[in-house]
């Protein structure tokens, strides 16, 4: 096993997720769709890193992985306990999972379906707590507690989620992920589902609370839009793989990675902090069972070559922690976007 550096928290080796495909009357194996393909990066205390990449690139399968909530195919998932003790997630069993299932939260995309309709909002954040065994004199105080770390009123205890907007659902969806002050939150795309007008409050808070808790961040986003207010660096996934990994200023500034180029061009030109440059990216993810030779982004890049067909770049550390998988990263010039 892989060991973790002082401050690492969570080491990724080489996940896989694979699902396979099978065909006829006798579930004859086929091939695979190879939803994550062998993934690597390491998040240390109190980081925040955003996994972005385009819907059906993996980035979603990936975290679940992560979590365990599916197993994975292969590879490590190296996780440092409270207690400084490093497990491998991917090797534990499921009496072992449950005991470090407190210490690993997750903040869900749709703050509608992710609460329980039938629970009142004390029931739904005190659920970690009572599985933990508290006793119901102590875990009203600790939802109390919550709400107002969340910035609601603690006389919402009784109401139901129905009486409550969208982003106030999200609140309560995290203040629940973090009732048992978790070492490590994932959130898959947290303020997709709300209104633009409440991203803004959303990604403030988890900024504000990242900071208060010290908490540790994965943080799954379809774009760059949303996360370059919060993550302290980013890694850009398409086809089951990790393309491109950087500091955020420095990938949003100095994209090596054409697809990163490509997507920081699609971000919506509203955002009035960011000066987009360049055109955006055509064309749809390949399918994820295709047996690819070279390049996965070949079919796709502008910059495509014939050594691009015909080996897989290796992602390589081009200095100060930013990684790039591309065969011409030093020849080409890619328009970043001037932050302003
Ligand atoms: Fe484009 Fe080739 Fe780089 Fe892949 S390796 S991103 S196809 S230039």
């Amino acid at each position: 096993m892989a060991k973790l550096a002082e401050n690492e928290i969570l080491k990724v080796n080489d996940l896989k997720k694979y699902f396979p495909i099978t065909k006829g009357f006798f579930n004859s194996h086929v091939g695979d769709v190879k939803a994550v393909n062998g993934i690597s990066f390491t998040l240390n205390k109190g980081e925040t890193m955003g996994l972005v990449g385009e819907s059906g690139c993996g980035k979603t399968t990936a975290s679940r992985s992560i979590l365990r909530a599916i197993d994975p195919t292969e590879g490590e998932v190296l996780f440092r306990r409270k207690n400084e003790e490093v497990v491998d997630l991917a090797q534990l069993n499921n009496e072992d999972l449950k005991d470090v299932r407190s210490e690993i939260q997750m903040i869900f995309q749709d703050p509608f379906s992710s609460l329980n309709p039938r629970m009142s909002v004390l029931d739904i954040i005190a659920e970690p707590l009572k599985v933990q065994g508290w006793p119901k004199s102590k875990y009203k105080e600790r939802v109390e507690e919550l709400l107002d770390l969340v910035g609601l009123d603690k006389k919402y205890m009784t109401r139901y989620p129905h009486a409550f907007s969208g982003g106030q659902r999200q609140r309560i969806g995290i203040a629940r992920a973090l009732a048992l002050e978790p070492e490590l939150v994932v959130a898959d795309e947290p303020v997709s589902a709300l209104d633009v007008s409440v991203q803004a409050q959303i990604l403030n808070l988890l900024d504000e609370l990242k900071e208060r808790m010290n908490l540790t961040l994965l943080m799954v986003a379809h774009d760059l839009s949303v996360i370059r207010y919060i993550c302290d660096k980013v890694a850009v996934m398409y086809l089951g793989k990790l393309v491109e990994i950087a500091e955020t200023e420095e990938l949003y500034t100095n994209p090596k990675h054409p697809y990163t180029a490509s997507l920081l061009n699609a971000v919506p030109e509203a955002d009035p902090h960011v000066e987009w440059l360049g055109e955006n990216l055509k064309g749809e993810v390949p399918d994820p069972s295709a047996e690819i030779k070279g390049c996965n982004f070949a079919s796709r890049c502008p910059y495509a070559e014939e050594i691009c067909e015909n080996k897989a770049p290796e992602l390589v550390d081009i200095g100060d922690g930013h990684w790039v998988s591309c065969h011409r990263k030093d020849e080409i010039e890619l328009m970043g976007v001037k932050l302003k």
